[in-house]
């Protein structure tokens, strides 16, 4: 029988590479994904954040995790969400708001997001699902299935805020040297 530890993995920061390649889809749910997914909640929750996606940790793979209960002031309201392969079915609405990212530490900065999405993926015993999520949810889901696209929200930046952002993420990069 494996033995399954836990382990902390690291966050990969922008501007590291991986991060923009697009992930490939995971053909056989193994013991390795298993694994990996773990690690990704443990790493997630340690960090902390409410999503993490595999390239994020350096694995190009179409995995992402959500949990949201982190944000609810020790109230769990939220369900661990793992999304395998997702694929966007519909996206409706608009909002603006306020987006950080593991990958881009210590900067936040308003950004258009649909407000409610319907999603289809694969869950971790390999079972197909569809998810359909509004508000933080919604968000998060946008958010982390850009990553395994090697997208980013500092994309959808104005040109000026991405000036801006680039200025003070270099100062605070030279800073931690
Ligand atoms: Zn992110």
């Amino acid at each position: 029988m494996l033995n399954m530890i836990m382990a902390l993995r690291e966050i990969k920061k922008y501007p590291d590479p991986v991060l923009r390649h697009k992930t490939s889809r995971v053909e056989h749910i193994d013991d390795t994904i298993n694994q990996l997914i773990d690690d990704m909640v443990e790493t997630m929750h340690a960090a902390p954040g409410i999503g993490l996606a595999a390239n994020q940790i350096g694995v190009p793979l179409q995995v992402a995790v959500i949990d949201l209960g982190m944000r609810e002031n020790g109230v769990q309201r939220h369900e661990l969400v793992v999304i395998i392969n997702p694929e966007v079915l519909t996206m409706d609405g608009v909002a603006i708001e306020e987006e950080g990212c593991l990958s881009i530490p210590e900067y936040v900065e308003k950004v258009k997001r649909a407000t409610k999405i319907r999603v289809r993926a694969v869950d971790r015993t390999g079972r197909p699902f569809e998810i359909e999520a509004e508000g933080l949810l919604a968000k998060a889901l946008q958010h982390e299935i850009d990553h395994l696209n090697g997208l980013l929200y500092i994309d959808k930046l104005s040109p000026l805020k991405k000036n801006i952002f680039k200025r003070r993420y270099k100062r605070l990069l030279a800073e931690k040297i």
